[in-house]
């Protein structure tokens, strides 16, 4: 049959569309580029955000008709169907089959069961993790690829959704990822990223390697010639993984550490586990370990109780740290969260100006950031042909940013070394150094 996957969220949800595709590519399926043109569309979703949630349903409206001219067999996955479950059968009654993120490994399973017209559902993990043992295929010439090390949360962050629909933390065997690494490599994969909800508790309480151990068994990979990781949790980045940096030559000096806050009264009601100070100190140590390191992190403004000064305190972290980047949203109510039923709420108006105050900072600085890089050289991995002009490629230096620079297709897939000559808003301008002549004479 031919299948096409819409995709809401994040990055453990795109890695979920590269395992889902992977299943349904060794049960003969075939991916089609539109929904028109398949006999079933799966619709992989985050509940994150109020936004998300949205959209989905009204991408749901727009498939019904679709479903009611062709009869094209209809799936949800991810976020949204382990949150409602058996509801958005309800809601939805002309879906064909739901599953959860933990059941994903059977999607084959139920697009076989909604072609006999049974309705399939799933959003039992039974605690064997099965979806997290599903191994992407990687198409030649891939550089990079994402390698899921644990799935779900324990943390209970009063605003969020995932330890819900995600689960509890559990960490995949080392000796696993490391053979899907070793696998990657042998392929041609030249960076790797490390997913998962909260990095820094891998294998918390397990005999097994640690999260700084498991980099330095990469690190020791032939082949691999990058590695990143995403999520770190603040209060669970130990001097450990510090250390990493600058002293792991394959580990990326580019970390993404949310703050979500600059107040130690909203961090207590978001239940984050640190202070600002905390914080500020771990960043501290991060710099003084390995100066050039980027750091990029996540705030919400208009968390229930957050007052003026609030606010400004965490206008003033923004300002003292500097951030490389910065992902920033308005507060958004999620059901079954604590957060939901907090006092004091911030008119939507209030929380909207908070955020486009913190947006216009934050671009100065990122413009202030990548300006200050002209003159600096930067190691990029050319992944292909930038979208603005055809004789130009594009890629990313070591600290994630984007650079763009003159230069032959011949040169994708290689490590290349430039200057930078300019900074953009959201990305560098690179030229290319030749490299040095050795003369004997
Ligand atoms: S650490 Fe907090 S914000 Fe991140 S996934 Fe877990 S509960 Fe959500």
């Amino acid at each position: 049959m031919k299948y096409y996957i819409e995709n809401f969220g994040c990055q453990m949800n795109d890695h979920d569309v590269e395992k889902v595709s992977t299943l349904l590519h060794v049960a003969g399926h075939e991916k089609v580029g539109e929904a028109a043109a398949a006999d079933v569309v799966i619709v992989n979703t985050c509940c994150v955000r109020e936004k998300a949630e949205q959209k989905f349903y009204s991408l749901m409206g727009r498939l019904k008709t679709l479903k009611r001219r062709k009869g094209t067999l209809l799936g949800v996955t991810g976020c949204i169907a382990q949150l409602e479950k058996e509801n958005l059968g309800e809601r939805l009654p002309f879906i064909d089959f739901s599953l959860g993120p933990s059941s994903i490994h059977r999607v084959a399973e139920a697009i076989e069961s909604a072609t006999r017209s049974q309705r399939f559902l799933d959003f039992s993990d039974n605690g064997c993790g099965a979806s997290l043992h599903v191994r992407p295929q990687t198409a030649a010439g891939t550089l990079k690829a994402h390698v899921t090390i644990m799935k779900g949360c324990d943390n209970y962050c009063s605003y969020c959704i995932v330890p819900f629909v995600r689960g509890r933390e559990k960490s995949r065997q080392s000796s696993d990822i490391l053979e899907e690494i070793r696998g990657l490599a042998h392929r041609g994969v030249k960076e790797v990223t490390l997913l998962g909800q909260n990095v820094n508790s891998y294998n918390k309480g397990q005999k097994d390697l640690s999260f700084p151990e498991l980099l330095s068994k990469v690190n020791d990979i032939n082949g691999i010639e990058r590695i990143r990781f995403v999520t770190s949790h603040p209060k669970d980045l130990s001097r450990e993984l510090i250390d990493c940096f600058g002293s792991l030559e394959k580990l990326c000096e580019h970390i993404h550490l949310p703050f979500q806050s600059g107040s130690n009264k909203v961090l207590g009601l978001m239940n984050r586990g640190y202070t600002v100070e905390e914080y500020s100190r771990k960043l501290d140590l991060l710099k003084n370990r390995c100066n050039k390191i980027a750091v990029t992190s996540d705030c919400i403004v208009g968390f229930p109780g957050e007052d003026e000064k609030d606010f400004e305190a965490t206008m003033a972290l923004v300002k003292s740290v500097r951030f490389d980047g910065l992902f920033s949203f308005c507060f958004s109510p999620r059901k079954s969260t604590r957060a939901a039923d907090l006092p004091d709420s911030v008119p939507r108006e209030e929380a909207m100006r908070r955020l486009q105050e913190l947006q216009s900072v934050q671009k100065a600085i990122t413009r202030e950031k990548n300006r200050a890089l002209e003159g600096r050289e930067a190691e990029v991995l050319a992944e292909g042909t930038s979208k603005n002009s055809t004789e130009e490629l594009t890629g990313r230096a070591r600290s994630n940013k984007v650079v763009n620079f003159k230069g032959a297709r011949n040169l994708v897939g290689e490590l290349v070394e430039v200057e930078i000559i300019k900074g953009c808003a959201n990305s560098l301008k690179g030229a290319r150094l030749m490299q040095k002549e050795v003369c004997d004479a």
